[in-house]
């Protein structure tokens, strides 16, 4: 089960416990049972699964709860709680800083993504103002040292490494002081994986991190390792003092939950998500913005950091200001529309924006959202100022619906669901409404409010 499918089941649990009239033990167990099952079906270890039943019903005891409590925000807050916890070890990694040399030492089995991710971490703080370096000491995979430089070069970033010297050791050792002369402020030590977890992979491993005193050990995860997961990071943390994890691949047909019960394992957080082979495709792992997304709630940290990025700085007051006094008209849609085209790549921001995601465009359906979102746009351009301004429904009565629908040469049927995919929308987004307006830097206390 992939993460989409596993926060629609979890959403649908969920819903199916509010439609019930009366929340009783059978409702909320039926609703957990259902929630267990789709964890365990992405792979999430057995044991977190378990505790995480265990917890939730130690919170929500029904007896206890006076009959005017809201038991299904109780009970939904509470499973938010729990899926936070398992995602959360409960203390941050070791963060570099910017002008201070840090030395992070990536580690992972091969094939796990972890070349092509300590590019894009490179790469990440590169286009933040620092001055990363790459060192390929995996001298194990032919054709590794050439990856890295071919990466490297593409994201203008300095590397080292040796086609003749076989000793991992001595080529990092020498790659890190070469970089530390050069005041580079993070460098970064690719190392060798194995096919499989074996002593000679994690002796290496040791002999690497004694020699070059990495101020950070990065575990590198594909995503799709399933069950396996948790011994696996295990086995790695073990062996080397694993301070972070990345999980690579979460846009394949991965069923993720393995990999982040690595968390539980290493006891370390996951740092960054890989979404995609190109550069730019690594996301920052926050806990709760995911597990809202998981659960359909929408990313609003993530989405305003998005609005900062993307959103022309001159319209992004008015935009907010009309979103906190509630305002979402069809002309925001079509303005959020134009961004979206924009903006690129695709996916990644539609996922961050509040009910843009999972409805309006599946995963790996870019193309088709994209042609859907021109075609809603192309019978916008028919609508008056008024229609596009009204956030009043009842204005888009039937003979409105149809000169639309005649202008833009779509049919009637097209036009009705726009309008629904707008009101869709209008609901999801009228939560901004009373919301203070943040300024950046406090997205933070924006997303808290959204997730209360
Ligand atoms: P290494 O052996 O661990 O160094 O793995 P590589 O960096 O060579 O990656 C193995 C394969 O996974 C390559 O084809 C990468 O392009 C691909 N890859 C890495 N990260 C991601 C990701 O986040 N998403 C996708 N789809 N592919 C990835």
């Amino acid at each position: 089960m992939v993460l989409a499918q596993l926060g629609g089941s979890i959403s649908r649990a969920i819903q199916q416990m509010s439609n019930a009239t009366i929340i009783d033990e059978k409702v909320l167990n039926d609703c957990l049972n259902e929630i267990t099952r789709a964890l365990l079906q992405s792979d999430v270890q057995f044991k977190l699964v378990r505790d995480m039943q265990t917890n939730i019903k130690k919170i929500v005891n029904l007896d206890d709860l006076a009959a005017g409590h809201n038991k299904r925000r109780i009970i939904q807050q509470a499973i938010f709680n729990e899926l936070c916890k398992i995602l959360d070890p409960g203390k941050p990694s070791f963060t570099p800083k910017k002008g201070k040399t840090s030395v992070v030492m990536f580690v992972g089995l091969q094939g796990s993504g972890k070349t092509t991710t300590c590019t894009k971490y490179a790469y990440y703080h590169q286009k933040k103002g620092w001055k990363p370096a790459l060192v390929c000491a995996d001298t194990f995979r032919a054709g590794a040292f050439d990856q890295l430089k071919q990466n490297a070069t593409k994201a203008k970033i300095p590397f080292y490494g040796s086609y003749m010297e076989s000793d991992p050791v001595k080529i990092a050792v020498e790659g890190v002081e070469r970089f530390k002369k050069e005041n580079c402020d993070l460098i970064i030590v690719d190392t060798s994986g194995r096919h499989k977890q074996e002593a000679a992979l994690f002796e290496e491993m040791r002999q690497v991190s004694e020699a070059t005193k990495p101020d950070l050990v990065i575990f590198v995860m594909d995503s799709s390792i399933g069950q396996a997961a948790f011994d696996q990071a295990q086995a790695f943390k073990q062996s080397v003092a694993v301070g972070a994890v990345i999980v690579t691949k979460m846009d394949g047909h991965a069923k993720g939950g393995g990999a982040l019960s690595a968390v539980a394992a290493t006891k370390s957080p996951v740092i960054f998500i890989g979404t995609g082979e190109h550069m730019d495709e690594f996301e920052v792992f926050d806990v709760k913005p995911f597990v809202s997304r998981l659960l359909g709630m929408g990313d609003w940290s993530g989405f305003m950091d998005k609005i900062h990025e993307v959103v022309p700085m001159d319209q992004q007051p008015e935009l907010l200001q009309k979103l906190s006094e509630g305002n979402f008209t069809l002309r925001i849609m079509y303005e959020q529309f134009q961004n979206i085209l924009k903006m690129g790549p695709i996916g990644q921001v539609f996922s961050m924006l509040p009910g843009f995601s999972a409805e309006l465009m599946p995963k790996g359906r870019e193309k088709e959202s994209q042609a859907k979102i021109k075609r809603y746009m192309t019978m916008m351009d028919s609508m008056t100022n008024e229609e596009l301004d009204s956030s009043n429904p009842k204005l888009m009565n039937e003979s409105r619906i149809m000169r639309i629908a005649r202008g833009s040469g779509r049919q009637v049927k097209e036009v009705t669901e726009m309008l629904e995919e707008y009101k869709r929308l209008a609901k999801i987004w009228s939560k901004m409404k009373g919301l203070k307006i943040p300024k950046k830097g406090e997205m933070s206390a924006l997303s808290r409010n959204m997730n209360a």
